[in-house]
């Protein structure tokens, strides 16, 4: 951590608390979209933690848990290390409560991060990635699922050396159920946030609330403790790392292993919680018509969890309807490999 963190329009120093603003976008009317910051720069050296939420226009919980980690439980004068909060990580999705950027339907997330002269949301992806991303040496990004999702999660991508001992650690201190993927980044991989920050060894951990909408328990506490748990972890903070309670957590390694699928269109109802075990071919949900009459029972296809129902897709926002039309997402399924991580 350098004596003084230039983010966006701010320059902050030792045991100093600041808001800005990241550059972003000009509309057609000459309005900026930037993107505020929230900069704590502690008294004593330590790591340069970035918090970003709301990568998701629609996805809002992790804001509230930025604001209480930076403006509550953290002071400058007791942090060692830095935090950088993005309360909203895209604010062309966020302004129209949207998914992805409105103007280009494009995910900050996953186009070009290096192009200072790209399309529209390059061009927010450039902004995060050299403002934020770059100066970082932890990341959380937080993402929240929707009703009647009720399992927080996080994943984590054990593939690439130079990250791996840290998402580790990172994950084991935020105690969530934890979803493992070993998927290296290669030479050719696009250069997305995500991928970048693996290429420059910084650690990104995908954090999911849930109740996505709305600011609401557990999401609020459970974010927060995570948070706060990885910084006692890295020594940014003092105390011990606290168990994650008052929720579901299936323990220890567990792997994605597909997204059900809807064969016939209409309304949906669910039988199983996410976080609940289910045995193979047991009925997780069913498809009505709009006569009344099941048309499809949705079965699970391995022992297993789902850990939401992002039914309802329209513009690439999930969860927006207890509907669904063919090829629709009905469940992310994942299944149990063992009780530690690796
Ligand atoms: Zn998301």
């Amino acid at each position: 951590m350098p004596e003084e963190i230039k983010v966006g329009n701010i320059t902050v120093k030792r045991g100093e608390l600041k808001k800005g603003v990241i550059k972003g976008v000009e509309l057609i009317n000459n309005v900026s979209i930037d993107i505020p910051v929230i900069v704590m720069n502690g008294v004593e050296d330590g790591p340069t933690l970035l918090l970003m939420s709301t990568q998701h226009g629609i996805e809002i919980q992790g804001i509230e848990v930025i604001h209480r980690v930076m403006l509550k439980e953290v002071k400058p004068s007791k942090l060692k290390g830095a935090i950088i909060g993005i309360p909203v990580g895209n604010p062309l999705a966020y302004m129209h409560h949207q998914y992805l950027s409105w103007i280009d339907n494009l995910d900050v997330g996953r186009v070009r991060a290096d192009r200072p002269n790209g399309n529209t949301t390059e061009r927010l992806a450039y902004a995060l990635w050299s403002e934020a991303w770059s100066k970082a040496d932890l990341i959380v990004n937080i993402h929240c699922n929707t009703r009647p999702d009720s399992l927080i999660y996080q994943w984590i991508n054990i593939g690439n050396p130079k990250t791996r001992e840290k998402i580790i650690r990172m994950a084991k201190a935020a105690g969530v159920t934890t979803i493992v993927s070993e998927e290296p980044v290669g030479e050719d991989a696009p250069p997305t946030l995500g991928n970048l920050a693996a290429r420059n060894g910084i650690p990104v951990l995908l954090f999911e609330l849930i109740d996505g909408r709305w600011i609401s328990e557990p999401s609020t506490t459970v974010g927060v403790r995570a948070i706060l748990n990885i910084m006692k972890e890295f020594k940014m903070i003092e105390g011990e790392i606290e168990p994650q309670t008052g929720i579901t957590i299936i323990p220890g390694t567990n792997r994605f292993y597909g997204i059900l699928r809807a064969n016939k269109g209409g309304l949906i109802r669910f039988f199983k919680k996410p976080g609940e075990f289910i045995r193979k071919g047991e009925k997780v949900a069913e498809i009505y018509n709009l006569y009344g009459e099941v048309i499809e029972e949705v079965k699970m296809p391995v022992d297993g969890y789902t850990w939401a129902y992002p039914c309802g897709q329209t513009l690439g926002t999930s969860g927006s309807l207890q509907a669904v039309q063919t090829g629709a997402n009905i469940a992310y399924v994942f299944t149990h490999e063992k009780d530690e991580l690796p």
